[in-house]
């Protein structure tokens, strides 16, 4: 593998969220340009090692993201109020791919999914705060 292909891999795989070509760029310390950057990330993806998917986010405009291609593999959450992705932790999802699977009369090679919201640190910031202890009333009224 050429050192380009080398470095754009090692940047994808030490990120535990998917990144964008240009956040792959920034990351990596080998001079190179962005169009090495995409043929590297194209080669790569054709090669089996990485994983992309289009998203489009209500801040950002619609980018291609990659992540390392793993086995088992995680999910990702989009959070729409910082945008951010958050690593969800490994796939749950076997006995729902069966069940299709059986019902479907398919073989399932592969899914890609992500889920958006609000991570709990938004849901946090958004949620009132504890309403001050009501002044108690003098007494007789
Ligand atoms: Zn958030
Ligand atoms: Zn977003
Ligand atoms: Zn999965």
């Amino acid at each position: 593998m050429t050192k380009a292909r080398q470095a754009v891999l090692n940047a994808v795989k030490d990120s535990s969220i998917p990144l964008s070509a240009g956040e792959i760029h920034k990351k990596i310390i080998l001079p190179m340009d962005l169009v090495t950057v995409y043929r590297a990330l194209k080669y790569l993806e054709e090669h089996g090692h990485l994983v992309s998917f289009s998203f489009a986010c209500t801040l950002k405009r619609t980018e291609r993201y990659y992540y390392h291609r793993k086995d088992p593999h995680v999910h990702f959450f989009h959070c729409e109020g910082c945008h951010r992705f958050i690593d969800m932790g490994l796939c749950q999802l076997d006995p729902i791919v069966s069940t299709i699977e059986k019902e479907q009369r398919v073989q399932i090679l592969s899914h890609t999914l992500y889920f958006t919201g609000l991570c709990a640190e938004c849901l946090e910031a958004k949620s009132p705060k504890p309403a001050e202890p009501a002044t108690p009333r003098p007494a007789g009224f």
